[in-house]
């Protein structure tokens, strides 16, 4: 069993920020910012790749309710709301869930930075990917 499914049967404690008979929304531990959140199916499914369509809206949907308790508490200036897929991609626990985090300014805590490639061919790519359509 995963620690999330862990965290959802209650065999390890967390701090609750919201619960319905299908999804959960705790405090991540780690708190790269104050108030940073998980939201999760309780179903266990490893990523939002082979999640259900409907279950990653509905955590995207806590996500939204969450942002507005948030702003409510501690007033952050913006959100970024990311799934991790992939180990490459940062993903430690392979039980779909969606961060939420609050930014405050660019120095809380979240790097998160795009080094844009020099010059892409955007055409190419773009046809590659839509000759696996
Ligand atoms: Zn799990």
């Amino acid at each position: 069993m995963c620690i999330f499914c862990k965290i959802v049967a209650k065999e390890i404690p967390s701090h609750v920020l919201y619960e319905d008979e299908g999804y959960l929304a705790i405090l991540d531990i780690s708190q790269v910012t104050k108030g940073h959140a998980l939201i999760l199916p309780k179903t266990h499914y490893d990523d939002f790749r082979v999640a259900p369509d409907d279950v990653s809206g509905k955590c995207i949907s806590i996500a939204k309710r969450l942002s507005f308790q948030l702003e409510q508490t501690y007033a952050p200036l913006g959100y970024n709301l990311l799934s991790n897929c992939g180990e490459a991609a940062g993903q430690s626990v392979h039980h779909l869930h969606f961060h939420l985090i609050p930014r405050y300014d660019e120095t809380d805590g979240l790097v998160l930075k795009f080094n844009a490639a020099d010059h892409p061919d955007l055409k190419k790519i773009a046809d590659e990917i839509n000759q696996k359509k």
